[in-house]
């Protein structure tokens, strides 16, 4: 399941609700065009997973962010 979250710690891969991209923070692109982490949080998009996996993210038709994660099928 994915769940509302405002912090990005304490997980490894954090999910745009609105986008429906996932990222893995442990490669987050912190440039000025790159995951704009902050952003989803402010936006109140964030979400995380249980498991945190990719798997988990996948499995809900989340998407990998281009940044950080690569292979967008979009
Ligand atoms: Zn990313």
């Amino acid at each position: 399941m994915a769940y509302t979250t405002k912090t990005r710690t304490g997980h490894r891969f954090l999910g745009n609700k609105n986008t429906k991209e996932v990222h893995d923070l442990e490669k987050e692109d912190t440039s000025g065009s790159g995951c704009q982490i902050d952003e989803i949080l402010r936006a109140d998009n964030a979400v995380y997973f249980i498991p945190d996996t990719l798997a988990q993210a996948k499995s809900e038709n989340y998407d990998n962010c281009a940044k950080c994660l690569g292979s967008s099928r979009r």
